[in-house]
């Protein structure tokens, strides 16, 4: 039987990873972020001064193999390595997402990130999150889903986020940071965020945390068996 692998797709702010994190801890499995390998990826573009949209230079530094990325788990927890160096607390800042976000639309970025991902899907259980695991990274799932909610509440939920590391950033500019992101991701022309045919639809808005988790054990059950 082939390992089990969960993909879980949806828009930025949907709550996709920390849901994630608990499904994989209550099923005792690891949880692959892909959004924190795209993270990494656009924060290695600032840091070597290269504009995240100038898609040559950015093509060119993946090419060239200088922006290695990795993920290793310490006690079930993922950290994001980029060339070797664990870059997991500066991937979070709303300047990195942005950079992640102008830097998935290249070939050479998605083609190594995730050739990687799959490899490690192929190795063991897991569940991987992200914009395109159920429709090109793992097409073969065995359980796919589509996490959504409404604009307004991944806003909202976002911007609770910031508030707990000290950014207030008001709501408005946080919705507009949504629908900028969501624009972006929906109509870029390598592999837009869409909902595989064979997703489950969930939508998030009304239901509470532990409800989203449940619902999606309750998925995995269906089609695998009680783990
Ligand atoms: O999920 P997260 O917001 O951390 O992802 C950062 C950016 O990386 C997204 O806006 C999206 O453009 C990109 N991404 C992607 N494919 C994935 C995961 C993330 O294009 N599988």
């Amino acid at each position: 039987m082939k390992p089990l692998t969960i993909a879980i797709d949806g828009p930025s702010g949907a709550g996709k990873s920390s849901i994630a994190d608990v499904v994989c801890k209550k099923l005792n499995i690891l949880h692959l972020d892909t959004g924190a390998m795209y993270r990494a990826v656009g924060l290695c573009a600032l840091e070597m001064g290269i504009d995240p949209t100038d898609e040559a230079a950015v093509s060119q530094m993946c090419e060239e193999g200088r922006a290695l990325v990795d993920v290793k788990y310490q006690d079930g927890q993922q950290l994001t390595l980029l060339n070797g160096r664990d870059v997991s607390p500066l991937i979070r800042t709303q300047e990195v997402g942005g950079a992640a976000s102008a830097v998935s639309r290249y070939v050479p970025v998605r083609r190594m990130l995730v050739r990687r991902q799959q490899e490690m899907a192929a190795a063991q259980p897991m569940l991987l999150d992200g914009r395109d695991i159920g429709t090109v990274v793992l097409p073969d799932a065995t359980v796919k889903i589509f996490l959504t909610a409404s604009p307004e509440e991944r806003a909202r939920r976002r911007m609770l986020q910031l508030q707990e590391k000290g950014d207030n950033t008001p709501f408005e500019e946080v919705l507009a940071e949504v629908n900028a992101r969501d624009l972006q991701d929906t109509t870029r022309e390598l592999t837009p965020l869409r909902q595989a045919d064979d997703a489950v639809l969930l939508d998030s808005s009304s239901l509470t945390f532990d409800e989203t988790v449940q619902a999606i054990l309750t998925l995995v059950e269906e089609k695998y068996g009680k783990q």
